[in-house]
């Protein structure tokens, strides 16, 4: 079966993995804790230790950030370093392609600044060697030559912070993982919470937005501010050709509705998820590259991007035999539920 115009569009349009239309995401961005919304956990222990870290006129300690994509973790290491004043060099796991790269960033740096590491968990393992003696005692050994005639030498480091972030927390080493000071773990986000990220943005985006209207796209977002205000585009692009040009709930519902995100949120991939488990595996349990082969996504996709939320939702349960669809979701997709199935082995 092809893949229809519409079903390309819904499967992008929430999907928390950045895209390129959200390259302008940038001026969306919160700079400072106070305008940084929810995560509020996260954010009163920051405060601490920045507050603590500027007493003592230290640079904070190295932060290790981890939960879904999309929930603000690049911008709350460029938070960080605004309200410690310091400057912030950001990389990623894979664009670390040789040791020499990370030597190189290392050595850029000044004293106090932040190093922020996107997808640590996807840096080459050799590599990461030279992070523990950089991140415990500001230095790096460095060999030059080979064989009896090499040379090895010790470089200082400035006082740095390495702020990494990371889908998946379980697939870093121990060493890594242990060298962190401070791990924050990021929640989804709340209907509640994503109202106000959307009326924020509205209003850097200049667009006028009712309440209901702000309430609507937020519930529909995934609990994920990278989807709420990719929705919010799409909504005001609507607005502005189909009605006049103001956000209402009616308007809201009727863009989010014509581009098949359902009341919850739930997009062509997560039904067509739900119904595979549902029409092939009697519900569940199915076990996860399984399921991946029968959809044809990867793996590490539906674990990152798509079973946080309904997880969440509580229309997906993991258990040690796999995944199971729960009675809520056959409610949901209107769907009649017969209890458990049990597969027939041949
Ligand atoms: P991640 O690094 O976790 O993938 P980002 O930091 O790139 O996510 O955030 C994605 C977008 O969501 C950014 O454009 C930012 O404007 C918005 N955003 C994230 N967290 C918040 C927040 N707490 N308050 C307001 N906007 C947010």
């Amino acid at each position: 079966m092809g893949i229809s115009f519409s079903d390309e569009i819904n499967e992008e349009i929430t999907t928390a993995v950045s895209l390129p239309e959200d390259s302008s995401e940038g001026s969306l961005r919160p700079r400072t804790i106070a305008e940084y919304i929810g995560q509020e956990k996260a954010k009163e222990n920051l405060r601490i230790f920045i507050h603590a870290a500027k007493i003592r006129n230290e640079p904070l300690d190295h932060v290790l950030l981890h939960g879904p994509p999309g929930l603000g973790k690049t911008t709350l290491a460029a938070v960080i370093a605004n309200e410690m004043g310091v400057n912030m060099r950001i990389t990623s796991g894979p664009a670390i392609e040789k040791p020499g790269d990370l030597v190189a960033m290392l050595t850029n740096l000044n004293e106090g600044d932040i190093l922020f590491v996107d997808e640590i968990h996807r840096l080459n393992r050799a590599y990461e060697e030279i992070l523990y003696p950089a991140m415990e005692d500001y230095a790096i050994d460095i060999i030059l030559g080979k064989g009896p005639s090499a040379n090895s030498i010790h470089l200082d480091l400035p006082h740095f912070t390495l702020i990494g972030a990371t889908t998946r927390s379980g697939q870093l080493t121990a060493p890594l993982r242990d060298r962190f000071g401070v791990t924050l773990r990021l929640e989804l986000y709340s209907p509640e919470e994503l109202k106000r990220i959307v009326k924020r943005s509205a209003g850097i985006l200049g667009v006028e937005i009712e309440e209901a209207g702000a309430l609507e796209i937020a519930s529909r977002s995934r609990g994920t501010p990278r989807i709420a205000n990719r929705l919010l585009r799409r909504v005001r692009d609507y607005a502005q050709v189909c009605a006049d040009g103001v956000i209402t709930s009616a308007v809201a519902d009727k863009a989010l509705s014509s581009l098949e995100v359902d009341k919850l949120g739930l997009d062509a991939l997560d039904r067509r998820m739900l119904r595979s488990i549902i029409d092939y595996y009697g519900g569940g349990p199915v076990g996860l590259d399984t399921l991946a082969a029968t959809i044809n996504e990867e793996a590490v996709t539906i674990e990152d991007v798509y079973e946080p939320y309904l997880l969440q939702c509580g229309f997906l349960t993991r258990t040690p035999r796999g995944r199971c669809v729960t009675r809520r979701a056959y409610e949901h997709l209107g769907i009649e539920y017969l209890g458990q199935q049990q597969i027939e082995m041949p």
